[in-house]
């Protein structure tokens, strides 16, 4: 039995009037990889289907799938230890030093800790205490990083407050968007929180999403889509005052939220800057020209693909990683084995040997000598095309590329 929940109010201001903007299609789980013997049988897709709420301004997936389905127990959990990741986390973390007088007897709590990548920049200065509810929270402990084990909620946060007092800093970096019930998250963050505390969040950020038609990012783990708008809405509701913000370049485009009780700290201009240059954005106008060219896109993709491959039915074309957003490119765009021969994955990733999700394109061991040999290559990781690309040349790849987003083209 799926326990999957249709949104019927928004889950922020609990608005029942939700706009529908976008609508993918029903796509598989991202990460549905079949080995390359699998026989297709049947296999469930869900609706990708994004919806505006016009009072609090969340856009919202309008299906929570059933998290064990989305996240199965061989699911094999990968600490994201990118480099723009890690070097973010050493900025939040000196930008934390920088402006605030904590001591060394604070605490820093981080909720979605993972392998504690964060917390190991704030380990030396003060106590830190990692939440995290898979396995790989074991890793971090190993490095000397106290953690517990479990969801974050008002019953964990209960248990931590007994053991380890209220946190004066409590970070929570790309969980908001994934955690099914905001409210039991945002009361126990409430209760953790020293009066004087800063709770610090970053999300994936809606506005360049719309902006730089970045479509591919729509999939089941993303629950949410937050400007600084919606989430000034959120924790207004819970007695929270946004005091500081900015936009900060992880995963295309991010946005970090300070927050604090009311009044604690001077209200940095940038917070207003913010607000009133999303305005023009938050509307059902700009999402209905944000859909038009997710549309156009899909249709200019598919007719660059399309006359490689009338002028030379044998040219090669693959594509180039296989991150969660390219399962959601390709099926809504409909790729499939005999338009890209394979996408290739970097030695090690779990992905390989196995079909990208919803297809029969298998995913292959990225070598110098195959990239060699492709005409074309697709680069799903596009946000990141420029760093691709010296790679992929200093591997003796003499083709071309094709960008795929936000407008398709080929370099
Ligand atoms: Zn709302």
């Amino acid at each position: 039995m799926s326990n999957s929940i249709q949104i019927k109010c928004c889950q922020i201001c609990k608005n029942k009037n939700l706009k529908s903007i976008l609508f993918l299609g029903y796509l598989p789980p991202v990460n549905q990889f079949n080995k390359l013997n699998y026989v297709a049988k049947e296999q469930p897709s869900y609706p990708a289907e994004l919806l505006f709420c016009k009072n609090c301004k969340l856009v919202q997936l309008s299906t929570i799938v059933d998290q064990q389905i989305l996240f199965p127990p061989e699911y094999p959990y990968t600490s994201s230890t990118t480099k723009i990741l890690r070097d973010n986390f050493a900025n939040l973390s000196k930008e934390v030093k920088r402006k605030f007088n904590f001591n060394s007897n604070d605490l820093v709590m981080d909720i979605g800790s993972n392998d504690g990548n964060l917390l190991s920049n704030f380990k030396s200065n003060f106590r830190v205490l990692g939440v995290t509810p898979e396995k790989i929270g074991k890793v971090a402990i190993k490095r000397g990083i106290d953690t517990i084990i479990r969801y974050f909620n008002l019953k964990t946060a209960s248990l931590i407050l007994k053991k380890y007092g209220k946190a004066k800093i409590i970070t929570a970096t790309n969980v908001f968007a994934h955690i099914d019930n905001l409210d039991n998250i945002m009361s126990g963050i409430k209760k953790c929180l020293d009066k004087n505390g800063i709770f610090i969040t970053e999300s994936h950020y809606l506005l360049p999403l719309l902006k730089e038609v970045q479509y591919d990012t729509v999939y089941h783990e993303h629950l949410r889509y937050y400007s600084l708008t919606s989430l000034n809405f959120l924790f207004k509701k819970y007695g929270l005052e946004v005091f500081d913000a900015k936009e900060i370049p992880t995963h295309g485009g991010s946005i970090r939220v300070y927050c604090s009780l009311k009044g604690k700290f001077k209200i940095n201009k940038t917070v207003n800057k913010i607000l009133n240059y999303e305005k023009k954005y938050l509307t059902n106008n700009y999402m209905a020209s944000f859909k038009n060219k997710v549309s156009m896109s899909k249709l200019g993709l598919l007719e660059i693909l399309s006359k490689i491959k009338q002028k030379n039915k044998n040219t090669k074309i693959s594509g180039i990683s296989a991150p969660s957003r390219s399962a959601t490119l390709i099926n809504y765009v409909g790729l499939d084995e005999k338009i890209i021969d394979c996408i290739f994955e970097i030695k090690g990733s779990y992905k390989i040997n196995k079909f990208m999700p919803g297809t029969k394109i298998p995913v292959v061991e990225e070598k110098s000598n195959l990239l060699k040999k492709q005409n074309f290559l697709i680069l799903f990781s596009w946000h990141i095309s420029k760093e691709l690309i010296t790679n992929i040349r200093k591997q003796g790849f003499k083709g071309k590329f094709i960008i795929p987003l936000p407008k398709p083209k080929i370099i």
